[in-house]
């Protein structure tokens, strides 16, 4: 299964339409070890990037999606996460400049380039409990390749693991890292906003067409 330029464009909006729903759980998760800033960071990113996209004509690339998506997002909020996310946006984008359909491989490419990106641009590394530990196992699971809501499964689970295992790691990046030892037992809401995504993704995309399939089976 591959996804067409045109129907990236509708799936992305329609998978940040469900993201939005995960605004208060994120807010309540930074609020617990940053600022409290990545609810409004991850609605108005995601308003934003929606509008431009319906701008965006249908002839419109998947690497010129890919930008568009960046722009929007660093711009709709002064955030260093909106700007880390706009950088692994692009970062992704430039692996996809050949690229017409978007397969598992694609996909893959795309968030190990972005994830390789946000941990150079941050400084961060695995295990620094940030959105990276969700990312880069993600980018595992879709290399492994297999169909792609088999590769999504697999990758969204490979994510939830690791937001998981971020509850019993000490905040080495950001404004988190300032409550050293005390942000042990709390789960980082970076990692928790891509495995998000992950499951918006699906539950925008996937859930609906099974379903249907399952209807007139
Ligand atoms: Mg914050």
């Amino acid at each position: 299964m591959t996804v067409l330029a045109t129907e990236l464009n509708e799936s992305i909006r329609r998978s940040l339409t469900e993201l939005v729903r995960y605004a208060d759980e994120l807010r309540d998760l930074d609020q617990a070890l940053g600022d409290g800033d990545l609810g409004i960071t991850v609605s108005l990113g995601a308003t934003a990037v929606i509008a431009a996209l319906e701008e965006l004509p249908d002839a419109a690339t998947p690497a010129e999606i890919a930008k568009a998506c960046a722009k929007a997002f660093a711009n709709a909020n002064p955030s260093t996460m909106a700007a880390l996310v706009a950088g692994g946006l692009l970062a992704g984008s430039k692996t996809w400049t050949d690229t017409t359909e978007v397969d598992v491989a694609a996909a893959a490419r795309f968030i190990r380039a972005g994830g390789a990106n946000i941990g150079q641009r941050g400084k961060t590394e695995l295990g620094d409990k940030t959105i990276l530990d969700a990312i880069m196992p993600a980018a595992d699971a879709l290399e492994a390749g297999g169909d792609a809501v088999t590769a999504l499964d697999a990758a969204i689970a490979a994510a939830e693991r690791a937001v998981v295992e971020t509850r019993g790691l000490q905040s080495r990046r950001g404004r988190a890292s300032w409550l050293q030892e005390r942000s042990i037992g709390l789960q980082d809401p970076g990692a928790t906003a891509f495995w998000r995504y992950l499951q918006s993704w699906r539950a925008a995309n996937v859930a609906g067409a099974e379903q249907l399939s399952g209807e007139l089976a």
